[in-house]
């Protein structure tokens, strides 16, 4: 039987976990540790076949550095202008144009981000395969709650690519939570301050009946421990360029050297006072001495660590929150085995932070949770994910079609069909809003496409069904297709993205306190629509059957038609109406007569043909 696995693809590090006998377990690795360095070397022409991956492509950071690829998560979901700060950082060679996917080239092959992070992927299946002695098919995978829509489905991408059926995409801060099992809490506010090798993150959730609440989300996508070891790493370059006049930045080999080597004095900090640093490089005709004290060495980190509290402290001020009203903080993230941010996070939150789990495991571990509650193993705990506001599109004047409402359990999905307003009208556009106002001006505007190609037919004849769909990771997906021409659209977007839960209460609670007056205007914008259709197919009538008519019955509709048309200038919708229902019975006999006059032309053609 195939197994359900739990994946943290972290930017330094991976690891894959699974649930045993109720309790998640982190997968080992060969030599021993769990974790897989999210390192993919390759042959130097770069073909596919010769890859290795983690432990044993790290050995060719430096021998290789130019086929080894490393942090690619940076790299997913981007185009090459937003990664420029790191370029001058990567010995890899990337290429890319303008808003298209990034390309990394490996001698004579180029591969994207997804396709690397599946090289990635690969190795903890078939790891988990082999430790399981079993096929592995679906997973869980997790991303920092920073991620984008294109970031996540990048990272769905490469599990699609690596054979892996990826059930839900999740929050790291979440998984970390289940881990340290606080989903059986009644109530409570948790942070979750996870500073990995390249993501800081930090989350403020409450829990409220096992049920978890993402109160506020911060953090930075370029923060973390590889900007700790850069950071002792410029240090000790410029003191290299001081005592031996020799810069080594334009030396790729000697710079990785230096990277792994700061790395290895970072971690032996957190445990000892000092550490020795010793770097002979014969080449470069260098021997470099010294002895780093953990004192010297926060001096130097003092600013990093301090870039962590600022998102920490607007994390608490968006959630309306003050330090003392957090019951439990989470560390998360290798990093956060530096005594000294396990000291500020303490000094900002009053409290000591939960370390009792390897804080490399915490999400993994979480993540074997999830996977099992969706595997259908776990049924006594709830893990609810709702649309937190309603979706719909905008329709004629302006008038929101709710197809979504707001608390829906995703996945979801709402069809409907629309159709044109004008005669020969060849295309319509959709835009998609989010919010619980009936108007769009008072909604939030998340997407607009427009469906062209649609069969020039008479206005309210061609069919436009619009489907809204959103899948387990809150993305939604939006398509439109004309029925009888095949023409189709769509567009994919994800509706809590950049919301603040601040802007969502607002939203909500504006739409109470606005109920009536939105519901007034809708009804008259609406009434002011069918008025219109109403009138524009009698002037139609009126022409086709002037000679059908006596002067009186004229005279009715054309005052009853006089009539709708003042009160549509009006703002009385019940008004409208009542001119409404008068034009319909004033021209209930044009349409009947018009209705026969169509049979009887009907009938005659008939037999002309037949004859
Ligand atoms: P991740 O695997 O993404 O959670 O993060 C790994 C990061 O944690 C890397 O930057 C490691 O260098 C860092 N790290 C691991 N162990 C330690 C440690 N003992 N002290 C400081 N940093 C560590």
């Amino acid at each position: 039987m195939s197994k359900v696995v739990g994946i943290d693809l972290g930017t330094t590090n991976s690891l894959v976990a699974y649930m045993e006998d109720g309790q998640p377990q982190v997968i080992p690795g060969l030599s021993g540790t769990s974790a897989v360095p999210s390192i993919v070397s390759f042959d130097p022409d770069g073909s596919p076949d010769q890859v290795v991956v983690g432990e044993a492509a790290k050995k060719h950071l430096i021998s290789g550095s130019d086929r080894t690829i490393y942090s690619v998560k940076r790299l997913m979901g981007k185009g090459i202008e937003e990664v420029q700060a790191d370029l001058k950082y990567l010995p890899f060679q990337l290429s890319g144009k303008a808003q298209e996917i990034i390309r990394v080239h490996v001698g004579e092959k180029h591969y994207t981000p997804p396709e690397i992070s599946a090289i990635i992927l690969s190795e903890l299946k078939q790891r988990a395969e082999a430790h399981l002695k079993a096929p592995v098919e679906q997973a869980v995978i997790t991303v920092p709650a920073y991620f984008n829509d294109s970031q996540r489905q990048a990272t769905k991408d490469a599990g699609k690519i690596a054979g892996l059926e990826v059930l839900r995409i999740v929050n790291e801060p979440t998984a970390a939570s289940l881990a340290y099992g606080l989903q059986k809490k009644k109530e409570g506010r948790i942070v979750v301050y996870d500073l990995g090798g390249g993501t800081f993150d930090v989350s403020i959730l409450k829990i409220r009946k096992g049920i978890f609440e993402v109160l506020a989300t911060n953090g930075d996508t370029h923060l973390g421990g590889d900007d700790i070891d850069q950071c002792l790493m410029l240090f000790l370059l410029r003191e290299i360029q001081q005592q031996h006049g020799r810069n080594l930045m334009d030396h790729p080999e000697a710079l990785q050297e230096l990277r792994l080597l700061s790395e290895k004095v970072k971690r032996q900090l957190s445990s000892e006072d000092s550490a020795a640093i010793s770097l002979t490089l014969a080449e470069q005709k260098i021997d470099y001495h010294r002895e780093i004290t953990r004192e010297e060495f926060e001096g130097l980190i003092h600013n990093l660590v301090e870039r962590t509290l600022t998102p920490c402290r607007q994390a608490l001020e968006d959630a309306n929150l003050k330090p003392e009203e957090i019951d439990e903080v989470i560390l998360v993230g290798g990093s956060t085995r530096i005594p000294l941010i396990k000291n500020k996070v303490s000094d900002l939150f009053k409290q000591t932070p939960h370390s009792e789990l390897n804080p490399d495991d915490v999400v993994a571990l979480g993540a074997a949770i999830q996977a099992d509650i969706l595997a259908g193993s776990i049924t006594d705990m709830l893990l609810l994910d709702v649309t937190p506001l309603s979706l719909g599109m905008e329709t004629m004047g302006g008038v929101v079609n709710r197809f979504i409402p707001r608390n829906t359990t995703i996945p979801t999905s709402a069809k409907e069909a629309f159709t044109t307003f004008e005669d020969g009208q060849q295309s319509v556009s959709i835009h998609v809003v989010q919010g619980e106002r009936e108007l769009v001006k008072d909604c939030r505007s998340l997407a607009q496409f427009n469906l062209c190609g649609i069969d020039p037919l008479p206005a309210g004849m061609p069919r436009i069904e619009v489907i809204f769909l959103i899948d387990a990771n809150g993305i939604l997906n939006v398509s439109a297709k004309d029925l009888r021409s095949g023409k189709a659209q769509s567009i994919e977007v994800k509706p809590t993205y950049g919301l603040s839960d601040e802007e969502t209460e607002k939203m909500i609670s504006s739409s109470i306190e606005h109920a009536r007056e939105d519901m007034e205007e809708r009804m008259l914008i609406e009434s002011r629509n069918e008025a219109d259709t109403v009138l524009r197919h009698a002037a139609k009538g009126l022409r086709h059957g002037t000679t059908l008519l006596d002067p009186a019955e004229r005279k009715l509709i054309e005052q009853s038609m006089s009539d709708l048309k003042k009160a549509i200038e009006g703002s009385d919708h019940s008004l409208i109406r009542e001119k409404l229902s008068s034009l319909d019975g004033a021209t209930q006999k044009l349409a009947e007569l018009l209705m026969d006059q169509s049979v009887q032309v009907a009938l005659k053609d008939k037999k002309l043909s037949d004859s």
